[in-house]
């Protein structure tokens, strides 16, 4: 320490003293419950302010922008995060947490609008950089302090859709018309939310094409789940036996139904109206009316609907998927009459029409929902101007989404996306990836989805916003 003379006292001098000073302090009650859900729940919780939006973390009581009291607006975080600025820390101090050197950042995690710092480890400290994403590593055992997150590690590069979706303003049909109703403008419409669909079965797609595929309402559930993780809002669902087979049988589809409404409470379940081949009229609709999902396909025209290979246009299924003038009202009553909205499905313009020419009797509530599928073989494929020709055949407010079978998977939901209506994939439609490897499951699938959406810059419909825009009532 340096020592200074003092005019009039050359002897004085000073002594260097040092005192421990260990001390404890109310974290607060929002302190508090942040250190608490860390070492109880491992979850890591900030507030929002509903008046600007920021997230806080870590959370404090009142937002420093505008004074909103916002302490008991609390949102869950992601694990993950960036390191917005760090330093190394060299020296060592038996106050520190760990033996230098080691590394001290800051760390903004995904969906929060501030940083607070932490320890960066299991990496080399010359491979930490500004930017580079992070996970938390909870602690084994708890200290009662924020190490009980004990260190990030570095993490793979990926977008957190729900962490985007926390952080962003909720779209509000007051603020920002939907597509529906401003599509004859003629300009992309970038700001309603995409809603996206994951169609995890099918009648057709089995294990031994797709290991993926769940059979059981436990498989069900897990897959759901990892798509409502990976931004699905829906889950399109042809319920099946354990060997496979599909079926009718209600006990069957209400207990696949059930399980995934157990595991996310929030996605949106659709029914098929189509159980497989060769089920009568009565087989189809009555398990809809029995279980009444939020939504239910509904099919348009009687077509071929077979297996006939690509490339050499050889027959291996040759089948008449029945969907009479008569099934079409029938179905399109009962599912508007118990609540269930119909997803409209158009295999070419002809089911567009017929859907029309019933519409006139009043059947249905308003918005309607279209689904454009492309690439069955007695449907149309995919072409680019005839997916606008279906679009401006659409009744006024009308929604649409698309999918397509196999390859016509990608380009379907990219137009789509372009031009303001909502994507379907999974592997009900298509097995691969874009890059022709199979797909890890559906929600891989959904992944490319949501990439597509980030490309457009539009955001990913959350539940609550795909029920808005479809005319569902909001749970
Ligand atoms: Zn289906």
């Amino acid at each position: 320490m340096a020592k200074e003379q003092v005019a009039g006292f050359e002897d004085s001098y000073e002594v260097e003293g040092k005192m421990a000073l260990p001390y404890t302090y109310f974290a607060g009650r929002v302190g508090s419950k942040f250190i608490t859900t860390i070492r109880d729940q491992q979850k890591i919780m900030g507030v929002k302010c509903p008046a600007c939006n920021t997230v806080y973390l870590p959370p404090r009581q009142v937002c420093d922008k505008d004074f909103t009291d916002i302490r008991d607006n609390w949102v869950e975080l992601n694990n993950t995060g960036t390191v917005t600025t760090f330093t190394v820390v060299r020296y060592d101090d038996r106050h520190l947490p760990r033996p230098a050197p080691y590394v001290l950042a800051l760390i903004q995690l995904d969906g929060a609008g501030t940083p607070f710092m932490h320890i960066v480890e299991e990496c080399k400290i010359e491979d930490v950089k500004i930017g580079m994403k992070v996970e938390a590593v909870f602690a084994k055992e708890t200290t009662n302090t924020i190490l009980d997150i004990d260190h990030f590690k570095p993490a793979p590069e990926k977008i957190s859709i729900h962490a985007l979706n926390t952080a962003r303003k909720q779209w509000n049909p007051a603020d920002e018309p939907a597509t529906n109703e401003k599509r004859k403008g003629g300009k992309p419409d970038m700001a309603t939310p995409v809603i996206i669909a994951a169609a995890l079965t099918g009648a057709a797609t089995m294990k031994n094409q797709n290991p993926s595929v769940p059979y059981t309402p436990e498989e069900f559930a897990e897959e759901a789940w990892k798509c409502w993780q990976a931004g699905a809002a829906m889950v399109h669902v042809h319920a099946r036996e354990d060997g496979g087979m599909a079926t009718h049988d209600h006990g069957r589809i209400k207990a696949t139904h059930d399980a995934i409404k157990d595991r996310c409470p929030e996605l949106i379940v659709n029914l098929s109206s189509a159980v497989g081949m060769g089920k009568t009229a009565e087989q189809r609709i009555s398990q809809i009316v029995a279980i009444k999902p939020e939504m239910a396909s509904l099919n348009t025209n009687t077509m071929n609907f077979g297996i006939v290979e690509r490339k050499t246009g050889k027959i291996f299924i040759d089948y008449v998927f029945e969907n009479t003038f008569t099934m079409l009202q029938d179905f399109s009553r009962a599912m508007e009459e118990n609540g269930v909205k119909p997803e409209i499905e158009c295999y070419d313009m002809g089911g567009l029409d017929n859907t029309l020419l019933i519409a006139r009797q009043g059947i249905f509530s308003d918005p309607m929902n279209f689904n454009f599928v492309w690439g069955v073989a007695g449907g149309q494929a995919f072409r680019a101007e005839s997916f606008i020709a279906m679009m401006n055949a659409l009744p006024p407010r009308a929604n649409f989404t698309t999918c397509g079978v196999g390859t016509d998977e990608f380009p379907c939901i990219m137009q789509s996306c372009l031009l303001g209506g909502h994507m379907r994939v999974g592997l009900e439609d298509n097995i691969r990836m874009p890059d022709g490897r199979l797909a890890r499951g559906s929600y891989e699938l959904v992944e490319v989805a949501v990439s597509i959406a980030s490309a457009l810059g539009r955001p990913v419909a959350t539940a609550t916003e795909a029920r808005l825009i479809m005319g569902m009532k909001p749970r």
